[in-house]
């Protein structure tokens, strides 16, 4: 699965980055972004669980 996290949205708690790394990278303004896809399992996990509900599938 292909994931987008909403630059405006996250807070940069790095929840995301922390899970799945190969897959979510804090970028150079500190937000989250995806850069690979990732299995399905973890990059929903990672989407259940973000605090504000920055991630959602592409
Ligand atoms: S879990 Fe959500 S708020 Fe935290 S870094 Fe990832 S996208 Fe941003």
């Amino acid at each position: 699965m292909r994931a987008h996290v909403d630059q405006d949205t996250c807070i940069s708690c790095g929840l995301c980055v922390s899970s799945v790394p190969d897959v979510f990278q804090l970028n150079g303004d500190g937000k989250a972004e995806a850069i690979a896809e990732g299995p399905d399992d973890a990059v929903q996990e990672a989407i259940d669980t973000c605090p504000v509900s920055a991630i959602r599938e592409a």
